[in-house]
């Protein structure tokens, strides 16, 4: 009998990498993750992967993970700088780091073979003019990256357009809007932590005294901004459902989102009746690059290949994201301590 298909996760040690990576070996592949964990978690990898640690940008050890893993037959590549925020400020991080440790990769995995890739790309290349925000976004909408994040990932997008053309390499982008939720055991851990829910969940515990909201005087019925929230596991089963149609489908991208948009607000509200906490509120400043309204159009992805977000509601969603905070106040290092792993 064959051996299942070996996949590669570059970032399985992060957030939405090691949900995808726990997906794949719970469908029964086999999954090695290379992550330098400059984010991620040790103890975020499934038991069940083989974990290299190393860096993108060092080429000799991308060559030597292919040595020890010729077998590799495709490539999840979520490894990457992922701040809209500290992109602004850092930009070569991602103009140059996302974009040359993307090429390291790809030019060493199809000189040995590999012709299947997903990207982990990214709602912010949508950064639409005020008139034409609100419509869920379709993948035909026009690319306006907003941020040198977006950019660094629509430049990836772009070479392996090229890349298809030169080598014949099948590949899916994955727009992701807001991912987000949890599982007891595996959940969001970012140092510093910026993400909405995570912030909210962070004051039901005690951990931060009140949440900032950015900004009410959006043109949105409550003044806040309106995303859509998806869970990760959904996420990770959209990576799979890609992967496994890419001999026949040869080329995609997907905007992948549950279609339905929730304001700041309606997140807060939502974060008291699940943690029955008061969750104190207090309305700051815009912060800048804030789009009003981000809600995906994920028809493609439901109508080509099957694939239907399991965390339909909102509630389901923050009630997933609770399980995994309440019960590891700390992240993994809680997991850690209490001799948890993968
Ligand atoms: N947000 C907020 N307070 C926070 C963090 C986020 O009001 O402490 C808002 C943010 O302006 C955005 C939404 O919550 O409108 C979701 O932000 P997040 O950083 O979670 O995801 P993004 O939309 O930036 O990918």
């Amino acid at each position: 009998m064959k051996p299942p298909d070996k996949v590669l996760v570059t970032g399985g040690a992060g957030y939405i990498g090691s949900f995808t990576a726990q997906a794949l070996v719970d469908a029964g592949y086999q999954v090695v993750v290379f992550d330098n964990l400059y984010q991620g978690h040790r103890e975020a990898v499934p038991q069940a992967a083989t974990f290299v640690q190393g860096d993108l940008a060092d080429r000799s050890a991308i060559a030597a993970l292919f040595d020890a893993h010729p077998d590799i037959s495709a490539i999840m590549h979520f490894a990457s700088y992922t701040l809209v925020g500290e992109s602004m400020h850092k930009p070569f991080l991602y103009l140059r780091d996302n974009v040359s440790n993307a090429a390291n990769l790809l030019e060493i995995a199809i000189a040995r073979g590999v012709r299947r890739f997903i990207l982990s790309s990214t709602a912010n290349l949508f950064d639409l003019p005020v008139d034409q925000q609100g419509a869920p976004i379709r993948e035909d909408c026009p690319v306006v990256p907003g941020s040198p994040y977006g950019e660094s990932k629509y430049a990836i997008e772009r070479m392996l357009g090229w890349l298809n053309r030169i080598y014949g390499l099948k590949y899916a982008c994955l727009r992701y809007f807001n991912a987000c939720g949890g599982t007891p055991d595996r959940g969001e851990d970012h140092e510093p932590e910026t993400h909405l829910i995570p912030i909210v969940l962070q004051v039901a515990l005690g951990q931060r005294p009140h949440v900032v909201i950015f900004g009410d005087d959006y043109p949105t019925p409550d003044g806040t901004c309106i995303r859509d929230y998806i869970h990760v596991e959904d996420l990770a089963q959209a990576h799979i459902l890609a992967m496994e149609a890419l001999d026949e489908l040869g080329v995609r991208h997907y905007n992948l989102g549950n279609g339905q948009g929730y304001s700041v607000r309606q997140v807060i509200e939502t974060a008291r009746r699940v943690t029955g906490h008061p969750i104190p509120a207090v309305v700051g400043p815009r912060r800048a690059g804030d789009p009003a309204v981000l809600v995906a159009s994920s028809e493609a992805i439901r109508r080509e290949l099957g694939w239907t977000p399991r965390y339909a509601s909102l509630e389901a969603i923050v009630r997933s994201a609770w399980a995994w905070h309440s019960r590891h106040p700390h992240g993994y290092r809680d997991r850690y301590a209490q001799g948890e792993q993968g």
